[in-house]
């Protein structure tokens, strides 16, 4: 862990950043089981469909024992002993620029948010997404919802 991780305040959660650049916090099944809100499922790509039937149970996030199965970008940064891809030497890999151009629309910003995590320090991304996805209303917002989906 590098100094600037272990002076991460509280309110900046570092669970919350996938070893890829994906910001965790925003993730659809994650954030739909935080407000047992099912509608932050409703346009997740096809293939992901089958989560919405799915029993709403919290994911604790890429670092943790996450619910994204196995994944070869967390492997690799962990045998590496890397917080996040941006601090590997190879990178941008093949690895992670085929993961950003999968055609799946929350991985293509990875590779942007990996260039502002290296910018402005893991600590300060945390707390500039936690905000992107608070939404109007106080309650969250995700991947797939970025509008509010909480009024009835
Ligand atoms: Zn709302």
């Amino acid at each position: 862990m590098t100094k600037e991780n272990n002076n991460l305040t509280a309110d900046a959660d570092l669970s919350l950043l996938a070893y890829c650049g994906l910001y965790c916090g925003a993730c659809s099944f994650k954030v739909a089981a935080m407000e047992n809100n099912r509608k932050h499922l409703s346009n997740i790509p096809a293939k992901y469909d089958y989560l919405k039937n799915m029993e709403l149970k919290e994911c604790p996030g890429c670092r943790n024992d996450n619910k994204c199965g196995d994944c070869k970008i967390k492997s690799c940064a962990v045998e590496k002993k890397i917080v996040y891809c941006g601090e590997c030497d190879e990178y941008p890999c093949q690895l992670i620029k085929n993961f950003a151009s999968d055609g799946i629309e929350h991985h293509k910003n990875i590779l942007k948010n990996i260039e502002k995590i290296r910018k402005i320090g893991i600590e300060q991304w945390l707390l500039e997404e936690k905000k992107v996805y608070k939404c109007g209303c106080g309650k969250l917002l995700s991947w797939y919802a970025k509008d509010c989906i909480h009024n009835d």
